[in-house]
């Protein structure tokens, strides 16, 4: 068969390489002039890795991601170091990563409200029952089980910085997915996440995919004589199709989809993000902590500061630091349209609560990476939600972070839906 894939993503690059060792000729279409999508990174000419524009990591149960990279014959490219996480309590930051940190943070004192926080945690981290957790929203759970002082102090400032207005509305199996899903240890590839794109890219062309940069698609139609054809600039037919962009977009570039499935993929509620990458002179964090989970109410001007090089060596980028700052917000927030200057006036004088020593003639350069597809927001019961894979117009199908669900996007799962993808195509 003749296939094209619409974006070189972790998802569609995955999907390339499963539907390429099944015989098939597959094209991909990718506007950047780069793959990795939302995974990709960027260089300077002192560094030998790259760094992600949006930081990145994975964890030890990623065994999607991991299991590819075992096929390919590339485990012993990845690294996983324990870096430290941090919770805020108070104008200060405690490690926050094991049993026995949470047992010694003092955010939430040292009686009842501690034990409701182990056996909630306890709990989530046993049940596989997210079906029924899906039916209310994490706000509702947590303030029950957990209480009111568990949810404000621990889980209110997450749901807040990635939903932003939604917050309430999230259902607590996402919430149970995070903390199913995730480890202490957090993994790289050697070189960074792009270095891996790039080398999965490569080993693609090599089997005969052809992977075509620049190639912004803009409409599929289905032709009763030819096919699915791609205008691409050009018009060209195919016999499947497998899209990978966001549901907009789809919604977008295949007006031919039937009005249910369209209002489906546009009811679907996403966040974008705003992240400023910073180089530095001098390590910020200077007790070595690579993630500062940071609350709103606490006023600053941002969700998170990652130290990246606090979790990769500084070796790699020349001896510069590497510290990124970033924000889930939705759609029309002031910082879509804030100039960069603007921004790094916003954001850097809040640098001085994590090192009260910082200058800002410590930066060396700054840059910034918006997207309006960041974080897909999931409602109660929203498995009813989930738009098909195989779409309703023949040979068309729909691969992307909105579809992972109950699972919190992430490549691990992007490669997970590419690969169920391809085995559908291919059936
Ligand atoms: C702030 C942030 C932090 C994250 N942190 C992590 C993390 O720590 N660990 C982790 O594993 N994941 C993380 N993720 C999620 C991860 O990046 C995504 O889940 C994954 O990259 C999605 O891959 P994808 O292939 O589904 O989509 P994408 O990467 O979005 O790929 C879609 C591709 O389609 C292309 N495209 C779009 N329109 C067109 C068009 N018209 N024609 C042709 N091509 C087009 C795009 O350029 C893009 O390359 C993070 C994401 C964000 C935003």
């Amino acid at each position: 068969m003749k296939i094209a894939i619409i974006g070189a993503g972790f998802g569609g690059l995955a999907a390339a390489y499963d539907l390429r060792k099944a015989g098939h000729d597959v094209t991909i279409f990718e506007s950047a002039d780069y793959v990795g999508g939302l995974a990709s990174g960027f260089k300077e000419p002192n560094w030998d890795w790259w760094v992600e524009k949006f930081y990145h990591h994975w964890f030890q149960s990623d065994k999607h991601m991991l299991g590819l990279i075992r096929e390919l014959g590339w485990e012993k490219q990845v690294y996983f170091p324990r870096p430290l996480t941090v919770m805020y309590d108070k104008g200060r930051f405690y490690p926050f990563d094991s049993i026995l940190k949470m047992a010694l943070f003092p955010g939430l004192g040292w009686g009842l409200d501690k034990i409701r926080f182990g056996f909630v945690g306890l709990f989530l981290r046993l049940t596989n029952n997210w079906r029924a957790l899906e039916k209310t929203t994490t706000d509702a759970w947590m303030m029950k089980w957990a209480g009111k002082n568990v949810y404000e102090k621990m889980w209110k400032p997450l749901l807040i910085g990635k939903f932003g207005p939604f917050y309430q509305q999230a259902n607590m199996a996402w919430m149970w997915a995070r903390i199913k899903a995730r480890t202490t240890r957090l993994g790289t590839f050697e070189g960074g996440f792009q270095a891996f794109a790039d080398r999965f890219a490569e080993k693609l062309r090599e089997s005969g995919v052809e992977i075509r940069l620049r190639a912004v698609v803009k409409s599929i139609q289905r032709e009763p004589a030819k096919g699915l054809v791609i205008d691409s600039g050009k018009k060209e037919a195919f016999d499947k199709v497998l899209v990978t962009t966001s549901p907009a977009l789809l919604a977008k570039l295949s007006p031919q989809l039937p009005e249910s499935y369209l209002k489906g993929l546009l009811e679907l509620k996403s966040m974008g993000a705003v992240v400023m990458v910073v180089s530095l002179k001098h390590q910020l964090s200077e007790q070595g902590y690579y993630w500062f989970n940071l609350p709103k109410e606490a006023g600053y001007p941002f969700l998170a500061l990652v130290e990246h090089t606090n979790f990769v060596g500084i070796q790699h980028f020349g001896g510069d630091h590497i510290v990124y700052a970033g924000d889930y917000l939705e759609a029309g927030h002031e910082y879509f349209s804030m100039s960069d200057e603007h921004l790094l006036e916003r954001f850097l004088p809040a640098f001085k609560k994590f090192n009260p020593a910082f200058e800002e003639d410590w930066v060396k350069k700054t840059w910034v990476f918006k997207t309006n597809y960041a974080q897909p927001v999931p409602l109660v019961n929203h498995s009813k939600n989930i738009p098909s894979i195989q779409t309703p117009v023949e040979g068309l199908y729909f691969a992307s972070m909105s579809q992972v669900y109950p699972w919190d996007r992430g490549t691990n799962f992007a490669v997970e839906i590419g690969r169920r993808a391809a085995r559908m195509m291919g059936e």
